[in-house]
């Protein structure tokens, strides 16, 4: 799947850099390639669709068809939507309430509420200067409750006792009662996991949201559940006010399409995103960067942004006037667009901004040795006079060893080099005329 993955998205890229026009055909196209991707993310379908409809919607419009490089464009829009679908701009916690402030937080078992609940804690004692008191409802896994003050205890904050003996409800008042007495700013409220949807303990934390008046109802989800979280969600969000969503185990190797159909059933904001086992491992969800994981696509604009910006567009028509004008395509030409390619970033700076497939892919071709050849090649011209680079019909076996000695490298490379530009040569005899500024446009994006 990642190798067809990588494939779709390699012509996505050739298409964005190649298209003259935006056209709703070849919209369409792109669009294709965008909802596979999506799909394989594990987004839901009836999300991909609206999502797909609106970006088609704004591709069309004058957004997309006014701008100089439309393909370029249409990855933005795509990845603009995706980060807007995704929550925009940062909502941290509120806490904007009669203290103790209740934060009551909700999911299946094993989505990581415990682990988040003290993650949580620790971010509000640390980054929000708060009192923090938490407490279990779990009372139906033992270990749940101690769980809860392991990591509590780490986190730096307060643990408030339960036991299965007793009822969550009680529990919970009990604790809010406490956290009220002794000044608590804060009182996080970890409930019973469920398996799957349960019909008992969606009406005991439905009971427990009417008793606390949480200000905060989070849900708490696994980035790594796939097609299901759509369900889960949306059981949470029919039962229960949510205010926000943690999604953990970001860190995993799921490609975070849960991120998007969570949101959209849910309509509240993903507020943090569980990185790590560990208790620091708790980020505010950057909404933006998750899009570009969703898509697969990596840094995939700003790679787009550095090709077509890499391209010298005054040095390129430079070139095409002289191919015009039947001047010869000569040794410092091809110097300039070696040097064009250095321009660009380096070939491994490029592939860093890749996607993870593809860059994986990539990795086999060894950038390091193609970045090598480069330098070769411009030591190469570098040996010649300016006369040799001006007319390299004069380079013949001395000149050819007096080069290699000067750049450090064997005859043989001298004349692979000479080689490629005597087939750049011809290209550019052929193209002399009309066609040379169209595939230079094309170039430019
Ligand atoms: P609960 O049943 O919902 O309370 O889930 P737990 O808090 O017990 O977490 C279940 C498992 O997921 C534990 O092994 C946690 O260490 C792990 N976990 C929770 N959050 C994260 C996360 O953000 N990243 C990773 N890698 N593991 C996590």
């Amino acid at each position: 799947m990642a190798s067809a993955l990588t494939d779709k998205l390699s012509r996505l890229v050739k298409e964005i850099r190649g298209q003259a026009r935006i056209t709703e055909s070849n919209v369409a196209d792109m669009l294709r390639e965008v909802r596979m991707a999506l799909l394989e993310a594990d987004v839901a379908l009836p999300v991909v669709r609206d999502f797909i409809a609106r970006v088609k919607e704004k591709a069309l419009g004058q957004e997309v068809m006014g701008s100089l490089s439309p393909g370029q464009a249409l990855v933005g829009i795509v990845n603009r939507e995706l980060s807007r679908t995704m929550g925009e701009g940062v909502s941290d916690i509120n806490l904007a309430a009669q203290p103790p402030a209740v934060i009551l937080m909700a999911g299946l078992q094993g989505a990581g509420k415990t682990t988040t609940t003290a993650k949580l804690a620790k971010h509000l004692i640390e980054k929000r200067k708060k009192k923090v008191l938490t407490v279990s409802g779990d009372v139906y896994r033992p270990a749940a409750i101690e769980q809860l003050k392991t990591v509590t205890k780490q986190a730096g904050a307060e643990w408030f006792p339960s036991t299965p003996d007793q009822k969550p409800a009680d529990i919970a008042a009990a604790a809010l009662d406490y956290a009220r007495k002794h000044y608590f700013d804060v009182l996080l409220v970890d409930t019973a996991g469920r398996l799957a949807i349960d019909e008992v303990l969606m009406n005991e934390i439905k009971g427990l949201h009417a008793l606390l008046k949480p200000v905060e109802t989070l849900f708490v989800v696994d980035a790594m559940q796939g097609q299901d979280a759509i369900n889960t969600a949306k059981a949470f969000s029919d039962a229960l006010p949510l205010t926000g969503i943690i999604l953990t185990k970001t860190d995993g190797d799921s490609r975070g399409g849960a991120a998007l159909s969570v949101r959209h059933v849910t309509g509240v904001p993903i507020k943090f995103a569980g990185t790590s086992e560990k208790i620091d491992g708790l980020e505010v969800f950057d909404a933006e960067r998750h899009a570009g994981r969703v898509l697969g696509m990596g840094d995939i604009l700003a790679l787009v942004e550095q090709v077509t910006s890499g391209v010298d567009m005054a040095a390129a028509q430079k070139l095409a006037a002289k191919v015009k004008s039947g001047e010869s395509f000569d040794l410092n030409d091809f110097l300039g667009q070696i040097q064009q390619m250095k321009q660009m970033g380096g070939l491994s700076s490029l592939m860093d901004k890749l996607p993870a497939q593809m860059a994986a892919k990539a990795g086999t071709m060894d950038m390091d040795k193609a970045e090598r050849d480069i330098r070769r090649k411009e030591g190469i011209i570098y040996s010649m006079t300016p006369l040799e680079r001006r007319k390299p019909e004069l380079i013949k076996a001395t000149r050819k060893r007096r080069i290699a000695a000067g750049a450090g490298v064997q005859v043989q490379e001298v004349n692979r080099m000479l080689n490629e530009f005597g087939q750049m040569q011809d290209m550019m005899k052929k193209m002399k005329g009309g066609g040379m500024m169209k595939m230079l446009k094309r170039m430019g994006g």
